[in-house]
């Protein structure tokens, strides 16, 4: 007689059909083991997951279809992995089958099981580590005193170190001591971005084998995904690299986690299940009793907080490494080399008018080009000009599909709105009066790099040769390979100004950069979004982490900001390299304002035609959880408008769930996920197009 089997498939989102459906099967399988079974008319991958607790509803099995087969040749997905997903889906209110289907290689989809041994055949059975010539550097004192106590404490570690101070050692010594130990245990690497995976993927292949070493990320082909995925699950790959999605690997003896620059939004997943990876890597490693690292030069604010003092009840071990490798000892001073730049704030209270380039930062960047140095400008707008305006009849290059402005691109005479993608030819006048004389206002990199060439025209390099300025941002890197190329004329030396959004402050190795400059970074001091400091002051500190990083460079080096609030908190902090003063400083506020990490929230969106019937959703489904919310002590604020409130013709609403308890907010969110169904189902939900849930959001 053959058995019932609970099997997780990929359901439609909000299909409500939030467990596991049953199937039959002639053999028993494990929990864990992959299945292909049929659904609807297609045939899909599952996996047999956990028997539901009793009580749940019965089937009679002359009702149930069997599975199709079962993708046996794999050892099952471990328990933990299994904890992992329905931790997740039920954290994040998803179904466990989407997070569980979510996580495994696409490809796996489409395989049988014949074709699937064939691949597992032709995965080599390398994957010893075997150690190729490169030696270890000896560790400078701080590096020995945090890896003892990594070695010594169960963690989870905040590793909280300088840019330079040499973290990526930290967690090479940390992998090899544990593979000392255990020579079969297997470590997650993660980073924020796809990017910066090989050069971490050339260090961790020197130091242990390329065999030892896979990368999982988006970027990869599908056959590329599954091969790692392959070697990360049968256990002979020691070392697993990758982005958010490598949370989810499949990784039987996982020991060790490393999440790098953790304060990095792009941990945070923004579709489907909107999971925290970061937060993740340190639940898993709890339920796999992994040591997990968190490494940053600027924390995020959350992980600060969890890392204060056992007896203000902080939970994560904070190791600290201040000193930049090679400057612990002569105590460098800021702005000598190799030590952290000196931070020179311009006030732009007292400069020309409308001037973009300061003088002085003009003459500062001049003389480092004369001494063959580079610098970097940032400015975080990408395009020509945010708008484009009549100045006869006050029109704009508003988007008709968006609330938004269409930018200006003047490289292509485009008219781009950044949000819906809708894109025509710059017109030759104002299409509302015909009159010619329409202007930019405001600036982008493109007209910020035109605009310092224009200054900068008539200077020369040591050689003689004019100045070579190149621009990195979305617009210069959308083919595959450009970024590369880019950063690498900048690593030869090619290019002395480097101008750019937030892509070139971030983990990039530039060695001959002796200038940082914040053209016009004062927008996030007052934006409404409470996190716009902490965001700035990471990307500040990480702009002035790319200065100064060779000590065989002979200048001092310097991080510019200009601003009109020169004497603004966030920049006096900056100046003295004090990320704890900052913290603390930004941490008071929160605590006063009762927000994040001092309260919990979660956001539901909804999306429709009209914003009355997105809001009309959100208010309804309000309505239906107030009383719970009460007795709870979970706030529930009124529907508003997004800040972008229509994107592509499509109007979209929020609605902010507040509660200073985690687990209240939990509680609330899981009682309240029918009724948002129900009010879907019902009259309010009628013109809605979508929905979704957002816990621990990070933009507000
Ligand atoms: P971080 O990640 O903290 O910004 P890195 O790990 O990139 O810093 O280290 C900065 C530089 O210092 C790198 O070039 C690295 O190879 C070097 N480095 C790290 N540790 C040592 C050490 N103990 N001795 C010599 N060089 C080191
Ligand atoms: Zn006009
Ligand atoms: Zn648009």
């Amino acid at each position: 007689m053959p058995t019932q089997l609970p099997i997780l498939v990929q359901t439609p989102a909000h299909s409500q059909v939030g467990g596991a459906l049953s199937y039959l099967s002639e053999q028993a399988l494990a929990p864990g083991t992959l299945v292909r079974v049929p659904l609807g008319r297609r045939e899909t991958l599952g996996v047999v997951w956990d028997a539901p607790m009793a009580g749940g509803p019965k089937i009679a099995s002359d009702r149930l279809r069997p599975i199709s087969s079962a993708l046996d040749a794999l050892a099952p997905l471990t328990p933990a992995w299994r904890r992992l997903v329905d931790f997740a889906a039920r954290y994040y209110q998803r179904a466990s089958g989407e997070v569980a289907l979510a996580a495994l290689p696409p490809q796996l989809r489409e395989l049988d099981p014949v074709q699937l041994a064939r691949r597992l055949k032709r995965l080599d059975a390398a994957g010893e580590h075997t150690p190729t010539g490169e030696s270890p550097p000896p560790l400078t004192p701080e590096q020995q005193a945090a890896l003892e106590r990594i070695d010594a404490e169960a963690g989870p570690f905040l590793l909280f170190g300088a840019t330079g101070s040499g973290k990526t050692e930290v967690y090479l010594r940390s992998v090899q001591t544990l593979l000392a130990r255990e020579p079969q245990a297997q470590a997650l690497v993660m980073v924020p971005e796809i990017n910066l995976t090989p050069q971490l993927e050339a260090r961790f292949a020197a130091r242990f084998g390329a065999h030892a070493v896979v990368s999982l990320h988006s970027g990869m082909s599908n056959p590329q995904r599954l091969k790692s995925w392959l070697a990360a699950h049968s256990g002979a790959a020691r070392i697993v690299l990758g982005t958010r999605m490598a949370v989810f690997a499949s990784m039987p003896r996982l020991r060790l986690i490393v999440v790098d620059e953790e304060h990095d939004p792009s941990y945070k997943q923004q579709e489907g299940a909107r999971y925290s990876a970061r937060d993740l890597a340190v639940y898993r490693g709890r339920l796999e009793s992994a040591k997990v690292i968190l490494g940053s030069a600027t924390p995020s604010l959350e992980s600060w907080h969890h890392s204060r003092p056992v007896a203000e009840g902080g939970r994560y071990v904070r190791l600290h490494m201040p000193s930049r490798v090679g400057r612990a000892e002569s105590g460098a001073l800021p702005g000598t080399a190799g030590a952290l730049p000196a931070v020179r704030r311009v006030d732009m209270n007292h400069q020309p008018r409308g001037a973009v380039f300061s003088p002085p930062l003009l003459q500062a960047i001049t003389e480092r080009i004369a001494c063959g140095e580079q610098s970097m400008v940032l400015l975080n707008r990408r395009g020509y000009a945010p708008v484009l305006h009549c100045s006869e009849c006050e029109w704009k290059s508003e988007c008709p599909h968006c609330s938004a402005y269409r930018v200006f691109h003047k490289l292509d005479r485009t008219l781009r709105c950044h949000h819906c993608g809708h894109t025509e030819r710059v017109p030759r006048a104002c299409p509302a009066c015909g009159s010619p004389d329409i202007r930019p206002i405001g600036r982008g990199t493109e007209r910020l790099e035109e605009h310092l060439a224009e200054l900068l025209a008539g200077v020369t390099r040591p050689d003689g040769g004019p100045v070579r300025i190149t621009r990195i941002d979305a617009d210069t890197t959308k083919l595959k390979g450009e970024l590369e190329a880019q950063l690498a004329q900048v690593h030869s030396g090619e290019v002395d100004v480097l101008v750019g959004t937030q892509m070139i402050a971030k983990g990039h190795d530039f060695r001959r950069i002796t200038l940082v400059a914040a053209a016009n970074p004062d927008s996030a001091l007052f934006s409404s979004d409470f996190r716009a400091p902490e965001r700035l002051f990471s990307l500040l500190m990480q702009a002035a982490g790319r200065a100064g990083r060779d000590a065989g460079i002979s200048a001092q080096s310097e991080m510019w900001v200009q601003t009109h609030h020169p004497k603004h908190p966030l920049y006096e902090n900056l100046k003295k390299h004090d990320y704890p003063g900052f913290a603390a400083q930004q941490l008071k506020e929160r605590e006063q304002a009762g927000l994040p990490p001092y309260s919990y929230q979660a956001l539901v969106r909804a999306e429709a035609r009209t914003q009355e019937s997105a809001q009309a959703f959100l208010n309804a489904a309000s309505r239906l959880g107030a009383e719970a919310a009460v007795s709870l002590n979970v706030t529930l604020y009124p529907a508003v408008p997004m800040t972008v409130q229509r994107v592509a013709n499509v109007e979209r609403a929020q609605m902010l769930i507040e509660s200073p308890s985690r687990a209240a907010l939990q509680r609330f969110l899981a009682g309240w996920h029918d009724t948002l169904h129900e009010v879907r189902q019902g009259p309010e939900g009628k013109a809605l197009i979508r929905w979704a849930v957002d816990v621990d959001p990070l933009a507000i």
